[in-house]
């Protein structure tokens, strides 16, 4: 059957985008749908504008900091109009790059909101289209706990566009948004405190990392609350809101954000018309290709919910358009040892095993671990520590995973993680020299095991 493409690509986020113009340059018909913004999540309420806030934040401490070498500055204020402003316009243009990205390489866009009509056909602003393949890259969404007075509160993709910086924020939940919008309102100059349900945030990251940054995080005053979650909210006569936690405490806020993790994004998308099958968790199910239970319709990226970064979305994209158009470039995605940063204040950069897990997974590790006022800090007030740590095999001295709390952290655990998946050992590290005076240097002079 002749049909009108060869693959139609649900999503023109991190991983539809990279799926559609690769497709298109192996020689494929294509079409993307996009209902929002071109980009995706990760483009324009996401990765990018996150980072850019978290640049605004750093100031603040820059400015402590400047004194320290003999700058005098005059009083600093902060103005969050036009910081959004700013932000709004490089996500514009960001969105003109993906658009010309897209028709350059001979996609066409549909924009609108898709849905399935059948396993080799999708309906946009009332037109149908066939396609030999599907693919769905959807994404996700936050998902806010069903609380009383949760329509009170906000989540990440209302956060970059408020009209004011609130002056009391409760955030709420442990992982990798709470901490970084806790450290983008802390540092901007909001009243800000992080209330996570259990003992420690940061679950699954390796023990020391979320134990330093916690310590670092409270040196600089944000008011971090364990083991404590919101029952309800309430909207008070003048506007500020009321959080009663489940202990009874009441706490008063101007803004209450939720980052309690995201759901894959399936509304309205027609997938009861198909036999696309959904997991436990209620994410698309593929098999290690990203075959859906549907032979005609693949899913990728944050809607599959395995790894929810933009990279592994760009790799999964990749991998499907190898696959169906370009068979002989085939790889499958390599999981393993994957790299990522949590963009906290200061950062978190992490590759490879945690001590916990490497523990579990019944190796018998050698620990190096250092704590060290950064070298910048030491003509400053600022008793900020950075930590490292390397978790390595103790049989065959292989490094099994690097760990980082302090600045820059992101960006030095990538040239880590190529070491850590070419297989590096504790002896290539220690062989390694350093790039004398810097923070990373310290990863290559780790001698001596602290644990067992
Ligand atoms: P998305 O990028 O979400 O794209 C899906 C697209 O599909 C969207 O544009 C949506 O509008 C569209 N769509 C949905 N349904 C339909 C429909 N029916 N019809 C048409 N279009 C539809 N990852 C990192 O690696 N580093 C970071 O620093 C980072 N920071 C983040 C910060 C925040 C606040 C958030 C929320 C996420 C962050 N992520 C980060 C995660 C990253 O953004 C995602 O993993 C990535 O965007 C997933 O890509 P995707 O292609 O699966 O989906
Ligand atoms: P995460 O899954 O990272 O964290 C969710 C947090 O919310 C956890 O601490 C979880 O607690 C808590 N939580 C879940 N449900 C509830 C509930 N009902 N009540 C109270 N707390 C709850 O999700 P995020 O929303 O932070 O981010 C989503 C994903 O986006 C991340 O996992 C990551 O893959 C990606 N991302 C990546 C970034 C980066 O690369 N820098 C930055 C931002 C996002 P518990 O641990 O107890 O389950």
């Amino acid at each position: 059957m002749a049909y009108d493409f060869d693959l139609y690509v649900i999503g023109a986020g991190s991983g539809g985008v990279r799926a559609a113009r690769f497709a298109a340059g192996f020689g494929a018909k294509v079409a993307v749908a996009e209902s929002r913004y071109l980009g995706g999540t990760c483009v324009n309420v996401g990765c990018v504008p996150k980072k850019l806030l978290v640049y605004g934040a750093h100031f603040a401490e820059d400015f402590e900091q400047a004194s320290g070498f003999g700058w005098s500055l005059g009083e600093a204020n902060f103005d969050w109009a036009t910081l959004i402003a700013n932000k709004d316009r490089e996500i514009n243009r960001l969105n003109g790059i993906y658009r010309n990205l897209l028709v350059n390489s001979g996609v066409t866009l549909h924009e609108g909101h898709a849905r399935l009509v059948d396993p080799h056909q999708v309906e946009i602003n009332g037109e149908r289209f066939t396609a030999k393949h599907i693919l769905i890259a959807t994404g996700g969404w936050p998902q806010i706990p069903e609380i009383p007075g949760r329509e009170h509160a906000i989540g990440s993709n209302e956060a970059f566009f408020l009209k004011a910086l609130p002056k009391r924020v409760l955030v709420v939940g442990g992982g990798y948004i709470a901490v970084e919008f806790a450290g983008i309102f802390h540092g901007l100059g909001a009243q800000t405190t992080l209330l996570y349900r259990g003992d420690l945030f940061l679950r699954g990251f390796d023990g020391a990392v979320r134990t330093h940054l916690k310590e670092e995080l409270t040196k600089r005053g944000l008011d971090l609350q364990f083991n404590a979650d919101i029952e309800r909210i309430d909207k008070q006569a003048d506007g500020s809101l009321k959080a009663t936690l489940k202990d009874g405490r009441v706490l008063e806020a101007d803004c209450v954000f939720y980052a309690t993790g995201r759901r894959p994004m399936l509304d309205n998308l027609g997938l009861e018309n198909t036999g696309v099958k959904l997991d436990k968790r209620g994410f698309v199910e593929v098999d290690d290709q990203y075959q859906t239970a549907e032979a005609s319709i693949l899913a990728i990226g944050d809607v599959i919910g395995r790894v929810q970064l933009t990279p592994v979305a760009l790799a999964e994209g990749m991998a499907v358009a190898r696959r169906l158009f370009k068979p002989e470039q085939y790889r499958p995605v390599d999981y393993a040892m994957i790299p990522t940063a949590v963009f906290s204040l200061p950062n978190i950069g992490t590759v490879g095993l945690t001590e916990e897990e490497a523990k579990e997974q019944g190796h018998k590790v050698q620990i190096f671990e250092s704590r060290f006022r950064p070298m910048k800090l030491t003509l400053t007030e600022c008793q900020e520590k950075t930590l490292m740590k390397l978790v390595v095999d103790a049989d065959t001295d292989k490094v099994l995973g690097c760990h980082m709390v302090g600045p820059d952290a992101g960006e030095i655990v990538q040239g880590l993680a190529i070491a850590l998946k070419a297989g590096a050992t504790k002896r290539h590290f220690d062989e390694t020299i350093g790039v004398h005076p810097t923070a990373a240097e310290e990863f290559v002079t780790l001698r001596t095991p602290v644990a067992g």
